[in-house]
């Protein structure tokens, strides 16, 4: 089941270093343009203006939480660069495959963690019933 998955090359890094600065920028060129809009609506005045520029806060902050969110991670990522743990799985140490980082920059997992860290979830209660079903059969056999 492991699979020996090569290191990084210098260059594929750099791609996916490059594409972590382009979203970063993607992100606060937003954050910019929805704070211009928040004060031209704030100064708007009187209460349907406010109520609609209330919505729209409360709209855009939603948005903005997950925008700050995945700048975060992003944020992670980049730090990650100068530590030369970029690319690394957090929970098991080896590389995270290449493709799998492009289509997901702020992976930190390996696909194989990934996949058991989603796995144990649903298998706990898998656990519990079989050990259940055990009880069942521990009784059936005192009774015969
Ligand atoms: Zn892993």
């Amino acid at each position: 089941m492991t699979e020996k998955i090569k290191a990084l090359t210098k260059k594929q890094l750099e791609t996916l270093k490059n594409k972590l600065l382009e979203e970063k920028e993607s992100l606060v060129f937003n954050e910019v343009k929805t704070e211009g809009l928040d004060l031209t609506l704030i100064n708007g005045g009187d209460d349907v203006e406010q109520s609609i520029s209330d919505y729209n806060n409360s709209h855009q902050l939603r948005f903005r939480n997950r925008e700050v969110f995945y700048a975060k991670k992003i944020e992670k990522a980049l730090k990650k660069f100068e530590t030369n743990e970029f690319g690394l799985c957090s929970e098991c140490g080896c590389w995270i495959r290449f493709e799998r980082l492009l289509a997901r920059p702020t992976a930190e997992m390996c696909i194989i963690c990934k996949e058991e860290s989603e796995r144990d979830e649903s298998s706990s209660f898998v656990g519990r019933q079989s050990k259940s079903l055990g009880k069942v059969v521990d009784l059936t056999g005192m009774l015969a």
